[in-house]
């Protein structure tokens, strides 16, 4: 029998030894930010390949203090008005509807966040007394942590809580969960949002085309009636290629999911070996130009210190 998503996520690697006895070689240690990997994506690592671009991504290493690289550079905290909601941009907010994540991307540009102060459901009240009051607001994105480690029955009590809010319109979920652990696109999942009256939009974050499962591919069908994009994060030795990034491209598309992002590296500290230059990237980018249809080619950005994200390409 096929195990749940619950199952899935309790059964991940969550220690340096796990994932040692796991992949068989003595190359992971803890350091500040937990190891967390489900079965789901580790089976998807070549386990002979010590640059697998998918073991790269999750392979924590000691954090050096670096120049130029900052515990928190993206200023969350300097946008949130009310505790779990940032504001940056005039027609969206995104809500912390979560700090748990179902992998722990060690490029993350939030594992310094303080989640603790910013649940939204206790903070309600307030969130949606500033929602009431700012009608320009259209799009709620919900992210985290990643939304979909949420039970469906939490995701649903706040869906109905963001509908009760007239001029909200669109409610996008952000999630890496539902690759690396495919299972979690349920059957309630599904019937909770084709019933909400808000527009959904779902970005999915997958960096690389070997992520992506016969099993992911299938259960998306199910979300085809909502609009489905992906963003990745331009990452050093794992997909700063352009051949990788087209590749990405075509097998998103065969799963009717648009490239909608490539992400230049958070400054975050303890990130800078997967940092590529801008000169590098701006190669990357003409070269997938000429290998892609232009809808299949992601704008490639960067979020400038919180404030309005800018094409850099
Ligand atoms: S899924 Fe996103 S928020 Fe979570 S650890 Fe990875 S990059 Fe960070």
């Amino acid at each position: 029998m096929n195990k749940s998503w619950n199952e899935s996520a309790r059964s991940s690697l969550k220690s340096a030894n796990e994932c040692n006895e796991y992949f068989g070689e003595n190359i992971f240690k803890d350091f500040h930010f937990p190891i967390k990997i489900p079965l789901e994506f580790a089976e998807r690592i070549d386990k002979s390949d010590p640059l697998d671009p998918l073991m790269l991504q999750i392979l924590p290493k000691e954090v050096k203090a670096t120049e130029g690289f900052f515990d928190s550079p993206v200023s969350d905290e300097e946008h949130s008005p009310v505790k779990g909601l940032i504001h940056k941009y005039p027609s969206r907010v995104l809500l912390i509807a979560t700090s748990v994540c179902a992998i722990h991307c060690q490029y993350c540009f939030r594992q310094n966040f303080d989640y603790v102060s910013h649940d939204i459901l206790k903070n309600w009240p307030d969130i949606e007394n500033y929602l009431m009051n700012k009608k320009e607001v259209s799009e709620v994105v919900l992210s985290g942590g990643d939304p979909l480690t949420l039970s469906d029955k939490k995701i649903s009590k706040i869906l109905n809580k963001i509908e009760i809010i007239g001029h909200i319109k669109t409610v996008r979920l952000h999630t890496r969960t539902a690759v690396v652990i495919p299972s979690r696109i349920t059957q309630e999942l599904i019937d909770i949002l084709d019933k909400t009256r808000l527009k959904v939009v779902f970005v999915f974050h997958i960096n690389h085309a070997r992520e992506i499962s016969d099993e992911f591919m299938k259960n998306v069908e199910s979300l085809k009636v909502h609009t489905l994009l992906n963003q990745s994060v331009l990452l050093k030795d794992i997909n700063d290629n352009a051949k990788v990034l087209s590749e990405l491209s075509s097998k998103l598309f065969e799963s009717n999911i648009l490239p909608y992002y490539v992400h230049l590296l958070d400054k975050v500290s303890g990130t800078e070996r997967f940092l590529v230059t801008d000169k590098r990237a701006k190669e990357i980018y003409k070269i997938l130009q000429t290998l892609l249809p232009g809808y299949l080619v992601p704008r490639m950005v960067r979020d400038e210190g919180g404030d309005s994200k800018r094409l850099v390409l």
